[in-house]
């Protein structure tokens, strides 16, 4: 499977990762990528960036050494209700939007108060994709969840990172949304969460899932460009929902 776009990737604007934006193209750039998404932790994670951060992300190319730059955010769930830690403009001005749980921004509760927690995030029109829903620090009910993803039309993230050197444990919890997603018919994105430029472009990890569970092309976005603009572009309630 060929993977042309890496969706998930910070910056040195995260806190607590280590390359800048132009290192990120380069490197994406090196590796044959046609695409890659800029996608910060929202404001509420301990060192990120401050919400104008977000607003002045039109300062930054739209394309750079034959790699299309996707500005976005991975926002942090901040409550049960599955409000995020980035008003509704900010959200709006974005190419594209990651949703999380993430420990110190989220609250943990039962199975079923996460379940429902990542559900009301993927109700937010604005919320393209749900990040990691395999972390078992977060645990969560799988089959509820992809519904859901189907229903509103939202993509669950097979994050490599998670397969490698973040959320240990993550494995089992990766393989069965990438089963039920199958099964259901759920939207598939692939991310690396990049933290260091050269992780970009890395989804062997989670390319070995696919191919375990015998997960086409179809539905996985990252294939394409095509593919990746036809998602972030279904959503043609947005705007109306801004003003
Ligand atoms: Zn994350
Ligand atoms: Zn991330």
């Amino acid at each position: 499977m060929k993977i042309v776009a890496d969706l998930h990737i910070h910056t040195v604007a995260s806190g607590h990762a280590y390359s800048t934006i132009l290192e990120n193209v380069t490197v994406a750039a090196e590796k044959g990528l046609e695409m890659i998404a800029i996608t910060d932790h929202g404001p509420d994670m301990p060192g990120g960036p401050h919400a104008y951060h977000f607003g002045n992300l039109k300062a930054v190319p739209s394309e750079l050494f034959g790699v299309r730059i996707l500005k976005g955010v991975e926002a942090n769930v901040i409550d049960h209700e599955g409000n995020l830690d980035l008003a509704e403009d900010r959200l709006a001005s974005l190419e594209i939007v990651l949703a999380g749980l993430h420990t110190v921004c989220s609250p943990n509760g039962s199975v079923a108060e996460n379940t429902q927690m990542m559900v009301n995030a993927m109700k937010n029109p604005w919320v393209d994709a749900i990040v990691h829903p395999g972390n078992p620090e977060y645990l969560v009910d799988a089959e509820t969840i992809v519904k859901a993803a189907v229903e509103y039309d939202v993509a669950l993230e097979i994050n490599n990172s998670s397969l490698k050197v973040s959320r240990i444990g993550s494995k089992p919890y990766c393989e069965k949304i990438a089963a039920l997603s199958k099964q259901y018919g759920a939207k598939i994105i692939l991310g690396t969460d990049s933290h260091f430029a050269l992780a970009i472009g890395d989804f062997s990890q989670a390319i070995e899932i696919l191919e375990k569970y015998d997960i086409s092309s179809d539905l996985v976005i990252n294939t394409s460009v095509e593919s990746v603009l036809r998602h972030l572009n279904r959503r043609s309630n947005r705007k109306s929902s801004v003003n």
